[in-house]
């Protein structure tokens, strides 16, 4: 069983009535039914809750934790980012979605900038998997097409560890990393760009079973905290 924490800042849903109309339970609540298996156990937080969704008991709770920010980016407290890529470092899956590639903590554990082009018009994407070999991909069509979407282009700062797992085109002739892994200490992260808050994308089969997925590369193999013990010589040292 793999305990998965939705991290939602759960804004837009409550200031947009549109946004409402289409995640009428939060974003987190579509992820946490439309994700529903029984090798998965959720747990939804958002950033009214204490420590803004990522205290320690969460997170000490927490196998693979997926991260749908925007507008909260700035409101986040620089104690609790920390605490998180912390997590991620000792082992902590981590599954950040969409405009969740500005959050301080994806640029936390990035060290660049996660900058990219964008453009909110509805143009449909086509995500194209790039590596069908790896576990994220399984399933999942080599493409499919996202009929509305905000347009997410490179360059897309990120650091060159950064590994795609898919890539998309967009109808105004953009093209972008759209699905990528890095690792960071002991922790699997994953970024996927399809979720833009309003349209349906996290009602479309292929982006539900890209996350699923997802979530269970990342969920963790080993956990320790990382330190820098001085040791004593396990055998005698003859060198002057
Ligand atoms: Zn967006």
């Amino acid at each position: 069983m793999i305990r998965v924490t939705i991290w939602n800042e759960f804004i837009h849903e409550q200031q947009e009535e549109a946004v409402r109309a289409l995640y009428p339970d939060g974003i987190h609540g579509a992820l946490a039914s439309g994700l529903r298996t029984d090798d998965l156990r959720f747990e939804c937080v958002t950033m009214d809750d204490p420590d803004q969704g990522l205290s320690e008991a969460v997170l000490n709770r927490t196998d693979v934790l997926v991260y749908w920010a925007h507008w909260g980016h700035a409101r986040m407290e620089d104690v609790n980012v920390r605490r998180a890529a912390e997590c991620v470092r000792n082992g902590m899956g981590l599954v950040v979605l969409h405009s969740g590639h500005y959050s301080k903590l994806f640029q936390t554990l990035c060290g660049t900038t996660c900058a990219l082009e964008w453009r909110a018009v509805g143009e449909k994407e086509r995500v194209w998997c790039v590596a069908p070999d790896h576990p994220i991909a399984e399933g999942v069509p080599q493409t499919f097409v996202v009929p509305h979407s905000e347009m997410y282009g490179e360059p897309f700062d990120i650091p060159e560890d950064a590994k795609p797992v898919f890539m998309s085109w967009f109808e105004g002739g953009n093209v972008f990393r759209s699905g990528i892994t890095l690792k960071r200490g002991f922790g699997r992260i994953f970024y996927f760009e399809p979720g833009h808050e309003k349209y349906p994308i996290f009602y479309q089969p292929e982006v539900l079973r890209v996350i699923g997925n997802a979530v269970r590369w990342a969920a963790p193999r080993y956990r320790g905290v990382h330190t820098t013990p001085k040791v004593e010589n396990l055998e005698p040292i003859r060198t002057e």
